[in-house]
């Protein structure tokens, strides 16, 4: 069976929408056929100012969110980034063969550092592609769901597994980004141009699984729209509709012409209201099963301890091999 990788940051008390219907829900229905790797990427977290004592909570938040979402631990290995050790190691190695203008080209971190200005940036933003690519490489992954936003480092990660493996010998599996075209870029609701971001978004611009189910459905009726009054998908001229359209279809299953056609004449208000309806469903039994995991911590721990057992017998080959092909002295 091939094998997927995925990551997932705890910066935040709550996935969006944009985290699930972008990424942790091809997670899901990849683990059916492939032998799955789903990890809450904590060092990538320490990046960015945070707080210890919500880091921590957020990790387990992330991973009941995750076992909420349909992520299943016997079929999938699932487990935080820090318990394996090997992901940090690897990234030390491929920070060794990343050009310093290569990384510089990351267009993420352009963004980031820009938001908190140049002294906030932090070296670890900076190499975090590399580690990233490490987080994958290191499983030699064939396929990876994720957003658009992570195409370029996918793309880093293909270079630096190509370049490993014509200097030192075929060491890794180039792996794919699996990117769902539909919903790969889901917006900001009060900035449509914008992706919805954990770390950059607007209380008002972001929908969290975990949000009261009341406020997400204000959040819907008071999103950006535009001053016409046709639900058509126009994404270029109308970019806070289209942005809802694709919600409303990959929650419902409905496709984007049928809901056209469905609210044809009828104008913003009543698209609102229903679409505020389907995320209500959504959300509701979603919250109610994150908070039960949440309650059960000492399980909820058995289960990572149980995920990086079964992760590191994987990655303490792939980083052994890696050594050996450097040129370092076994150790005992
Ligand atoms: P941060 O702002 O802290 O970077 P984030 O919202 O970007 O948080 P991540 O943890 O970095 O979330 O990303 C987790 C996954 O969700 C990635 O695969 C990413 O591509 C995907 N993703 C994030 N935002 C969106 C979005 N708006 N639309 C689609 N996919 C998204
Ligand atoms: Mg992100």
């Amino acid at each position: 069976r091939p094998r997927v990788l995925s990551g997932i940051q705890p910066t935040a008390d709550s996935f969006h929408f944009g985290n699930y219907l972008g990424a942790v829900r091809q997670w899901v229905a990849l683990q059916d056929d492939h032998e799955a790797f789903y990890c809450v990427v904590d060092l990538h977290a320490i990046t960015v100012e945070y707080e210890p004592k919500a880091l921590r909570e957020r990790t387990r938040r992330s991973v009941a969110q995750l076992l909420a979402a349909g992520i299943d631990p016997e079929r999938s290995t699932l487990f935080v980034q820090s318990h394996v050790p090997e992901h940090a190691q690897l990234g030390w190695v491929l920070g060794c063969i990343t050009g310093f203008g290569e990384a510089s080209r990351m267009t993420q971190f352009k963004d980031k550092s820009a938001k908190g200005g140049a002294d906030r940036a932090t070296v670890g933003l900076f190499t975090y592609p590399i580690l990233q690519a490490a987080d994958i490489l290191i499983y030699q992954a064939d396929r990876v769901p994720v957003g658009e936003d992570q195409r370029q480092h996918l793309e880093l990660t293909r270079d630096l597994a190509g370049r490993f493996n014509h200097r030192f010998g075929k060491t890794f599996r180039l792996p794919e980004p699996y990117i769902v075209k539909e919903t790969a870029k889901i917006a900001d609701l009060q900035d449509p141009t914008a992706k919805m971001s954990k770390s950059s978004s607007s209380p008002a611009g972001i929908i969290d699984l975990l949000d009261d189910p009341k406020v997400s459905a204000k959040k819907i009726r008071s999103a950006v729209t535009d001053s016409g009054r046709d639900v058509i998908f126009d994404p270029e001229n109308k970019a806070g509709v289209a942005n809802l359209l694709t919600i409303y279809s990959a929650l419902t299953g409905k496709k984007i012409s049928e809901l056209e056609d469905e609210y044809a004449g009828r104008g913003y208000g009543d698209f609102k209201k229903d679409l505020a309806e389907v995320v209500v469903e959504f959300v509701t039994p979603f919250r109610e099963k994150t908070l039960a995991y949440l309650d059960d911590k000492a399980q909820l721990d058995a289960i990572l301890a149980a995920g990086a057992e079964r992760a590191r017998a994987v990655t303490e080959r792939t980083l052994t091999r890696v050594y050996d092909r450097l040129g370092f002295v076994p150790g005992a």
